[in-house]
């Protein structure tokens, strides 16, 4: 698929998605390929949140839990979002951190498998799913297993010691998909219950929980979802499920009545049971506000487009930097929308790739990684972020002492 700078720009002025483009705020120059990691700012979020704080909290004071709906966001924000991976309204909640979510859910599905103790993952999932499932060890006194294996062995190491399967659907840094559904009936066909971590699943590509039959799911709001930084992520319980308590984290707002203020607790009878405490109310209507533009589109147009940019920034560097070597699947739908390539000064180029407009980011130990927000990048953009990346590449225009200092963050 070799195009020229024409008949990209050709492309562009027929792409439907030109329009939603307009109802995001990036800075000009600037090619955002790291949707994936923090998701840009919709123009309408800035007013939506002002009114929040001045009108709503200033002016309705505590009034505004009643008044303004603000208990009720976590179920509100939920079904929109449930909306979007395919959950039936009820089923879904937002709240708090994917990482405590985590903790959440992996504690109930060990308790509802009594005697089992294993909790099956793989060592292409992000750390901080790992590190509340050691953390659930520690507190159990060891009584749990956190049994890591390649992506490619999970099927095969399903067996009926496994209590819960934990895995994340795209794997952070090469952008591999698992196939969700397949798995998850692989996990019940062995009495196991099958956890999904949608952080960069949601908002990227069609999701069907539902559909799959997966138990449990989390995932974050603020990569393609747009939500902000920081924003609450969600919580999914399949409908079976749902009168099953099992939240070690028995916050008040968990409780079937937390305002009759009993001294016992007594989980609700519904989704609501995964909510802890006083929901985020700002970051919340800001994520509500957020997801208005996932109205205007299909997820299978998103991912028709996620494809399409992604084929042609595969194809493009593959051609100026025939040395760079691809670390994602190169069949489009065994990736996420996300295309990552090795390079072991990696950290280096991501710096002189921003430095000239370009971000993406780097994930240790050598990987470039550009994600692919098909709400709001052009196929121009795509082309450029190419060219540019090859002037570095060829060049060896990294190679500088400034773009080898570590920032906190990368
Ligand atoms: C981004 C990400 C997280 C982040 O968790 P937080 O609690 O929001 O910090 C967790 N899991 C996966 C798979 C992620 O990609």
């Amino acid at each position: 698929m070799a195009l020229d700078a024409v008949s990209i720009e050709q492309k562009d002025r027929a792409d439907p998605f030109a329009r939603l483009r307009q109802l995001f705020s990036i800075p000009d120059g600037i090619i955002y390929l790291d949707g994936n990691s923090l998701g840009a700012l919709p123009k309408n979020v800035s007013a939506v949140l002002a009114d929040a704080v001045e009108e709503q909290w200033g002016k309705s004071l505590i009034k505004g839990w009643n008044c303004h709906g603000w208990i009720d966001l976590p179920g509100k924000v939920g079904n929109r979002i449930a909306k979007l991976v395919g959950a039936d309204e009820g089923t879904l909640i937002c709240a708090d951190s994917t990482s405590l979510n985590v903790f959440k859910i992996l504690a109930t599905a060990i308790k509802m498998r009594p005697d089992r103790n294993v909790i099956l993952s793989d060592t292409g999932n992000f750390p901080t799913d790992l590190y509340m499932a050691q953390g659930l060890k520690e507190l159990t006194g060891g009584n749990i297993e956190l049994r890591l294996v390649a992506p490619e062995e999970v099927e095969a190491a399903l067996d009926e010691t496994v209590a819960v399967l934990m895995l994340t659907e795209v794997d952070y840094r090469t952008g591999r998909k698992h196939n969700m559904k397949a798995l998850t009936e692989k996990a019940h066909s062995v009495g196991a219950l099958a956890m999904w971590d949608l952080c960069h699943s949601a908002g990227a590509f069609p999701v069907h929980l539902k559909e799959a039959k997966v138990d449990f799911a989390v995932g974050c709001s603020y990569k393609y979802l747009n939500g902000g930084p920081g924003a609450p992520a969600f919580v999914y319980v399949a409908p079976q499920h749902k009168s099953y308590s099992g939240n070690p984290l028995t916050g008040w707002m968990g409780h079937d009545a937390p305002f009759a203020f009993d001294l016992g607790y007594t989980p609700s009878a519904n989704t609501d049971q995964m909510r802890v405490g006083t929901p985020q109310v700002l970051a919340m209507t800001a994520l509500d506000a957020s997801l208005d533009v996932f109205d205007e589109t299909s997820l299978e147009a998103l991912q028709t487009k996620s494809i399409e940019l992604s084929e042609l920034f595969i194809s493009e560097v593959r051609r100026r930097c025939p040395n760079l070597e691809l670390a994602s699947p190169t069949d489009p739908l065994k990736r996420g929308s996300q295309v990552s390539f090795r390079h072991d000064q990696g950290y280096a180029v991501i710096q002189a790739l921003i430095e000239r407009g370009v971000i993406g980011d780097f994930r240790a130990p050598d990987i470039i990684r550009f994600g692919f927000a098909p709400l709001y990048l052009s196929f121009t953009e795509i082309f450029k972020a190419a060219e540019i990346l090859e002037e570095i590449i060829a060049g060896n225009l990294w190679d500088k002492p400034e773009y080898h200092q570590k920032s906190k963050v990368t």
